[in-house]
């Protein structure tokens, strides 16, 4: 694999899709486990979690699940605006269901947070979270991810759904900002 350039920034190779399929496999395993019977809706947080949500959804074929997306939006670049943005709301009726959050990074928390608080006022009987990526040590909210993928440092990420300012997000392996 080799490096790619991205508005003039480079990006080495970090997590190969192979190694990612193989924690979604483990994942969904985990998610089978919890939440067999409870017919779970599966929340895609768009538009970053798409390629994640897709193939986690789909390696919990074992279940009775659905899926459905909310669009929220926090970054501008590669910083956190700290506001987050809801873009396309949930239609579903949600009171008494397991929700489970769908979401590529857990970066400062704030999305989350956000995410969570507005859920709740629904009555959802459970509000799980499974994210891909986790940076603990940028986490500045009491978010507890129940299924994380990958816990990385606060370095910046695209591929595998992950953006720059909306580019790079159909490579299929995740890259890092190489730091020279
Ligand atoms: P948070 O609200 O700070 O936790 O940020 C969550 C959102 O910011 C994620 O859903 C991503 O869309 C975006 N984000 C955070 N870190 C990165 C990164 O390293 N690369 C690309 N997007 C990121
Ligand atoms: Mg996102």
């Amino acid at each position: 694999m080799k490096e790619v350039v991205y508005e003039g920034r480079t990006f080495e190779p970090y997590i190969t899709n192979d190694k990612i399929q193989t924690r979604v496999q483990e994942l969904a395993g985990q998610i089978m486990n919890d939440c067999d019977g409870k017919n779970p809706l599966f929340l895609c947080v768009l538009n970053g979690a798409f390629a994640f949500a897709s193939d986690l959804f789909r390696a919990a074929e074992g279940i009775d699940a659905e899926i459905s997306f909310i669009r929220l939006k926090s970054y501008e670049g590669m910083g956190s605006t700290g506001k987050v943005k809801q873009v396309m709301g949930l239609s579903e009726n949600i009171k008494g269901r397991t929700i489970i959050i769908v979401e590529d990074i857990v970066d400062t928390g704030n999305t989350i947070h956000n995410l969570v608080n507005d859920l709740k006022k629904e009555e959802p009987a459970d509000v799980r979270i499974a994210t891909l990526l986790f940076k603990p040590e940028a986490l500045q909210k009491p978010v507890h991810p129940d299924y994380v993928g990958f816990e990385i440092p606060s370095k910046f990420i695209i591929g595998y759904g992950l953006d720059l300012n909306g580019k790079a997000r159909n490579l299929k392996d995740i890259y890092v900002l190489k730091e020279d």
